[in-house]
């Protein structure tokens, strides 16, 4: 089973039990569909950051006030600002399967979010990769929700990237993202080596690093 297989199977919540063999036709099934309608597209824009204390994160126009987000950007004096979105063609055949069959729905929206979390893992390592040639190191990615960082960011977030126009999503008055299949980020950036793992802090071996994204 490959890395998007697994996270598919864990979205379902299979944990470790055994997945059998009718869910995994449907998996495959369900990657197949979404290969030919995922439309990715990505968009980001580096801002310095400021932390006047620890509570408070500061970039362009933003002020926030996070003690978690504070804490996994600790050290970093640059900013990434990130969206990415899987397309509306993938809300498109939700919405389609939806009428006729609720078991493959259900696989297709974990197998979407699979695939949203490894395309925006794939653009965070070609970020990584530019911010290294400038000798700074990438925290893991911190979205508007997680934790104390206000879901609300999210707007302002998707304005300050010109989301809409660039890669076409767009935040609505109650904070649906549209498409659904889309996420805003913020990810850390300085010149203090932290090696940290591509997936985030969950799947890093390093449980005593102070910067460690948490929710309490
Ligand atoms: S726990 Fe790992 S991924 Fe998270 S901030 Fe620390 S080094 Fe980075």
């Amino acid at each position: 089973m490959d890395q998007r297989m697994r996270e598919a199977v864990r979205y379902l919540g299979y944990g470790k039990n055994a997945v059998d063999d009718q869910t995994l036709r449907l998996i495959a099934e369900s990657f197949e569909r979404l290969r030919s309608v995922a439309g990715r597209k990505s968009v980001y824009r580096i801002f310095d950051l400021e932390q006047p204390d620890a509570e408070t994160v500061r970039f362009g126009s933003l002020t926030v006030k996070s003690r978690n987000l504070g804490k996994n950007l600790r050290g970093c004096d640059k900013i990434v600002l990130f969206g990415a979105t899987l397309g509306i063609g993938v809300d498109q055949l939700l919405s389609r399967t939806s009428k006729t069959d609720m078991a493959l729905t259900v696989v297709l929206q974990a197998c979407a979010a699979a695939l949203l979390e490894e395309y925006c893992d794939a653009c965070q390592e070609e970020i990584r990769a530019e911010l290294k040639a400038e000798g700074r190191y990438l925290r893991p990615r911190f979205s508007p929700g997680y934790g104390d960082f206000p879901m609300e960011c999210q707007k302002e977030l998707t304005q300050m990237l010109d989301c809409a126009r660039r890669i076409g999503l767009t935040v609505t008055e109650s904070l649906m993202m549209v498409p659904s299949k889309s996420v805003t980020a913020v990810i850390g950036a300085g010149t203090l080596p932290v090696h940290c793992h591509v997936q985030g802090c969950e799947a890093c071996e390093k449980t005593d690093c102070i910067y460690r994204r948490d929710t309490l």
